[in-house]
């Protein structure tokens, strides 16, 4: 090998291995994907562990997760339903359809629709684990927590009044890094989250927040927006939808507190990665660990 090759050689060396610490040292990523008017947000952690939190209105969340996923990629190790509202919930009939899924976490909250019927006829014969979602069980998905904070006991079979506050809130957890997801919980869920906050027993805060019910007057109180002392806000909704989403008085509210927000309705997919920020993170789980042991539920 004469000298130029073998500098051309260790350039092409430097650049493979910059990518691939690149890949190693980017943390947890989130992906709000813009699918119309609904919520379909794909988090992937640094080992390259997919989680699909609801599916949109339509089987646009196939096109959105074919541009975001590796090419001809089938798999998601955990797939959530947060309520079964159809701008959540149509999308993702297709995407079991269509998807290896390792696990399931859905609320079980009673809801009279074809399309949910037809969802948990699909649940029903899934081949893999269906966990009810409820405080006490969280999930670890490679080096990120996926934590619970609503509801705070399961709901399997309760109807709601309003089925937005049967809402799954997760908060993902990466380092000292996390994101506050609220499905469409309105200010009743948020006003029990913040009293169970403010007895010490749940950690609202959270770097970035994905607002409640696509920026809905319905969401998004003052006190519970401090509570979270968030910088972003994301707010997932349809151009020029005919509920009026996002309010004008949920973005004044965000302003006041000097949170940036970021709009699907605006800027199409919102795509969020956060940096690594000095802590030391295992990396034996992987895309090519066996599934099973992908990720574990805190209780057994
Ligand atoms: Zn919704």
């Amino acid at each position: 090998m004469n000298f130029k090759l073998f500098l051309t050689f260790v350039a092409a060396l430097d650049v493979f291995m910059g990518v691939n610490l690149w890949r190693l040292s980017a943390g947890l990523r989130v992906d709000v994907l813009d699918i119309g008017q609904g919520d379909a947000i794909l988090l992937t952690t640094p080992e390259q562990h997919h989680i699909l939190i609801d599916g949109g209105p339509d089987a646009t969340v196939l096109t959105e997760l074919g541009e975001v996923l590796p090419p001809a990629f089938r798999d998601l190790d955990l797939v959530v339903l947060t309520h079964p509202h159809l701008d959540h919930l149509a999308g993702l009939v297709p995407v079991l359809e269509r998807f290896e899924v390792g696990a399931l976490l859905v609320s079980g909250a009673a809801y009279d629709s074809e399309a949910y019927e037809y969802f948990l006829d699909q649940v029903q014969g899934f081949d893999g684990p269906v966990y009810f979602a409820e405080a006490d069980t969280d999930f670890r998905v490679g080096s990120v927590t996926l934590d619970v904070l609503y509801p705070f006991s399961n709901e399997v079979g309760q109807s709601f009044e309003e089925p937005n506050n049967s809402s799954v809130v997760i908060k993902a957890e990466w380092g000292e890094e996390s994101v506050l997801l609220m499905g469409d919980a309105e200010k009743e869920v948020e006003a029990e989250l913040l009293a169970a906050w403010e007895e010490g027993e749940i950690d609202l805060e959270a770097d970035v927040l994905k607002a409640g019910h696509h920026g809905s007057d319905s969401s998004s109180t003052p006190e519970f927006l401090e509570a979270v002392s968030a910088e972003w806000m994301l707010i997932s909704c349809g151009e020029g939808n005919s509920y009026g989403h996002p309010r004008q008085v949920t973005l004044d509210k965000a302003a006041a507190l000097g949170m940036t927000v970021f709009r699907t309705d605006t800027e199409g997919r919102i795509s969020v990665v956060f940096g690594a920020d000095g802590g030391f993170y295992s990396w034996i789980r992987s895309i090519f660990a066996p599934r099973e042991r992908s990720f574990s539920s805190k209780r057994s």
